[in-house]
């Protein structure tokens, strides 16, 4: 792995959403900053407390570094994502209850700050949570100023604490409300987003795969065979087909019954499927008529396979016709001439499975 891969691993890890909660991380680390350089003009203004403001930005930027780490350990140690949200919401809440106790006239800035606290907050936590943390903001806010007023009453006149803190309610309510219909409708989003995903896998498999027999239905069979087709094959590998028809299926459906040949039909294809390796492809051709694609494969190879099928498929237990008859098949086997129309190779493994048919059945003719 080239080294700054590695190194992008060892920060971000490669989980995407460690990676997303780091890039969260990085734009407080922004607001964090801005925040302190407002600090910083203040004092050199002279409207700030030169001592409280390093205290304060000296606070913040170790929790700042101590929230990389835990996020980044966030997975390792086991903490949910809105936990370490929650903690992230309370701290900056306190920085800035902090900055606004620390700044002079203008310390009505930090109220804006609190809104962004709160709406980024509803990327992590519930609209339950991010209302409690409203109330906390604000129960914390009006404390702090009525102790300011208390306290300081020449510096923080109470008619501007009062408007203050009468602002901010009003802001970080309609903020908590409407951030929490935003997140109900990316809950609806998502919800729909997983039904219209599960819709399409459902509505992949009706398109690829037989019902009854869960194998490769017949429209799925001829797109294998043009992708076949499409393929250069460079060293020349054969390509065996075989067409196989099961032997006397309709006396099953009148001894036994519809659904005693719905079962044979799907024992066959259990049995057949289970001699096959992964590249080959068994497709229910149509009725009780399948196609098998075996790539890579020999004449000599696909008869052995055919057979070890046949004797598989007739071993097969079928309680429906239990002590009655055993599942035979007959197949016609044709190898693929080089880069003859797969319709050809069928139709020469159709003939040979008429021959086969014809001369007894339960046995390969070859095509
Ligand atoms: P052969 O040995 O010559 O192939 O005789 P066969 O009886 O197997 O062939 P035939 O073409 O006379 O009959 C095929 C039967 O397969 C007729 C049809 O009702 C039955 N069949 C086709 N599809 C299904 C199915 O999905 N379920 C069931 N149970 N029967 C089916
Ligand atoms: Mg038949
Ligand atoms: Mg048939």
């Amino acid at each position: 792995m080239a080294l700054p891969n590695r190194l992008r691993r060892l920060l971000l890890g490669s989980d995407p959403r460690l990676a997303r909660m780091l890039g969260y991380w990085a734009a407080t680390c922004l607001l964090y900053f801005i925040g302190a350089a407002l600090l910083i003009l203040q004092v050199r203004a002279g409207a700030a407390d030169h001592d409280s403001a390093v205290l304060l930005i000296g606070i913040g930027a170790t929790g700042v570094a101590v929230f990389a780490v835990l996020v980044r350990a966030s997975i390792v140690m086991g903490i949910a994502p809105s936990t370490l949200a929650a903690w992230q919401a309370l701290f900056a809440i306190a920085c800035n209850i902090g900055a606004y106790v620390v700044t002079g006239p203008l310390r009505g800035v930090y109220l804006i700050f609190l809104l962004v606290v709160l709406v980024f907050c509803t990327f992590s936590l519930r609209p339950r949570h991010t209302m409690l943390l409203c109330a906390y903001t604000l129960g914390i806010l009006g404390a702090t100023m009525v102790w300011l007023v208390a306290t300081y009453p020449a510096t923080y006149p109470a008619y501007v604490e009062g408007v203050h803190f009468a602002s901010a309610a009003c802001a970080l309510i309609s903020v908590t409300l409407l951030t929490g219909e935003m997140s109900k409708l990316r809950l609806r989003l998502k919800q729909q987003k997983e039904d219209l995903l599960a819709a399409m896998a459902t509505i992949r498999k009706l398109a690829t795969v037989d019902e009854l027999t869960s194998l490769a239905n017949r429209r799925h069979m001829n797109e294998v065979l043009v992708a076949q087709e499409r393929r250069i094959d460079p060293a020349g590998q054969p390509t065996c087909l075989a067409l196989i028809d099961l032997d006397f299926f309709k006396s099953v459906n009148d001894r036994y019954g519809h659904a005693a040949g719905d079962a044979v039909l799907r024992a066959f294809s259990a049995a057949a499927r289970s001699e096959l390796r992964a590249q080959d492809v068994l497709a229910r051709w149509g009725g009780e008529e399948f196609l098998l694609l075996l790539p890579a494969t020999t004449m000599t190879q696909a008869i052995l396979v055919v057979e070890r099928m046949a004797e598989r498929v007739a071993a097969a237990p079928v309680a429906e016709i239990s002590g009655g008859m055993r599942i035979t098949f007959s197949a016609g086997l044709a190898q693929r001439h080089d880069r003859e129309p797969f319709a050809d190779t069928i139709n020469r493994a159709d003939k040979a499975l008429y021959n086969a048919k014809s001369t007894g059945r339960n046995r390969i003719s070859l095509g």
